[in-house]
Parts: structure tokens; sequence; C-alpha cells
């Protein structure tokens, strides 16, 4: 692992996260500057830093992670639409260089941003990704 990779600090459990759902290869969790409630990130356990490095089992496991917890999300909190992303290279707005797909619900009205500016409460974090996991089946 990167020694400074944050997510593969979370994927290893070196860093707090609040999770909502992880398999052999990805993990699910709740981004701690949420643009909108309910703001998930989905990360292979295996590093690659963006699409050019990434190879395709993990990037397929990500995806399938991401397509289950986007149901999750659509049954949890109904929002008008969920916007899917994933950023590569600084130029994109990447900022953290392990590969990670965005699942942003997003509502009617609201503003577009790329980053949210507020670290989110871990208690209101912990209850989202709860309530996330319990739309999930086992
Ligand atoms: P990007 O800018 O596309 O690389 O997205 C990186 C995302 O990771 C941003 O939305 C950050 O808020 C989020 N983020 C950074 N560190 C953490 C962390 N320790 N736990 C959860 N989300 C994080
Ligand atoms: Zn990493």
């Amino acid at each position: 692992m990167p020694d400074n990779c944050i997510f593969c600090q979370i994927v290893a459990e070196q860093a707090p996260a609040h999770r909502v759902i992880e398999d052999d290869l990805a993990v699910a969790f709740c981004d701690i500057f949420p643009i909108a409630t309910g703001h998930t990130l989905v990360i292979p356990r295996q590093h690659a830093a963006n699409v050019f490095e990434i190879d395709e089992e993990p990037m397929r496991a990500t995806a399938a992670l991401a397509r289950r917890v986007s149901h999750a999300l659509r049954d949890a909190l109904a929002p008008d639409g969920l916007a899917v992303y994933q950023a590569n290279g600084a130029a994109a707005g990447q900022t953290v260089w392990h590969y990670h797909v965005h699942l942003i619900p997003r509502n009617d009205g609201e503003p577009l941003a790329f980053h949210g500016r507020t670290r989110a409460d871990d208690a209101e974090l912990a209850a989202m990704a709860k309530r996330i996991a319990g739309h999930l089946p086992g």
C-alpha cells in the first residue's frame, strides 16, 4: 500500500470511515465533505490511482458495488436524481489518488458543486451509513 494513501488506510481499517457496505474487492463509505446528503464513495481495495492504472476486475467490482449502493440510496433517500462521477487527474478535479466513484443524490433546484466545503458531523455520517445499509439486502 502506498504509505500516505488515505483510502488504502481506510481499506486497511487504519483510518476511520463510515462504511455502508463492503465485499472482497470494494468498499463503500460516506464522503466526509459531502456535496449532498448521502454522498457516498465506492473504492477498490487494491490501490490504483485512477482509471489509467486500475485493472478491469477491481474496476468492475467497484462498479457493481456502486450499482448496489445507488439502489440503496434511492430507496433510503428518494432523491430526484443520482449523479455518478469519477475524476481522473487534477484537471478533472481529482484530489485523492486512489480510484473512487462518487454517488451523489441530487434534488431539483440544488446547485451543482464538485467539492464540499464543510466537514460533516460524524454522528450524522454514522446514522447515514446505517440508513443506506438498511436498504441493502444482506
Ligand atoms: P476527488 O476530488 O474526486 O478526488 O474526491 C475525493 C473525495 O474524497 C472528496 O469528495 C473528499 O471529500 C473525500 N475524502 C477525502 N478524504 C476522505 C476521508 N478520509 N473519508 C471520506 N471521504 C474523504
Ligand atoms: Zn490507495
